[in-house]
């Protein structure tokens, strides 16, 4: 008795005893997801520099205080 599993990026059916890239079918899907999960974290940290242009308008606005 075998457990089949579908693969999480490509949906490709595979037998979980046999994979050892499980739960991925193959090393390319496991990568991919990790690029992914790598993709995302960037995007995130981008939006986090978001404010650095608010801090560039602060830099701007001592001139106005004095
Ligand atoms: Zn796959």
């Amino acid at each position: 008795m075998s457990l089949k599993v579908n693969c999480p990026r490509c949906k490709k059916e595979l037998i979980w005893e046999n994979s050892k890239f499980r739960p991925f079918c193959s090393d390319r899907c496991r990568l991919q997801d990790l690029g992914s999960w790598f993709m995302e974290e960037h995007l995130i940290s981008d939006e986090e520099n978001t404010s650095l242009e608010a801090l560039e308008q602060l830099q701007n606005d001592p001139q106005k205080v004095n």
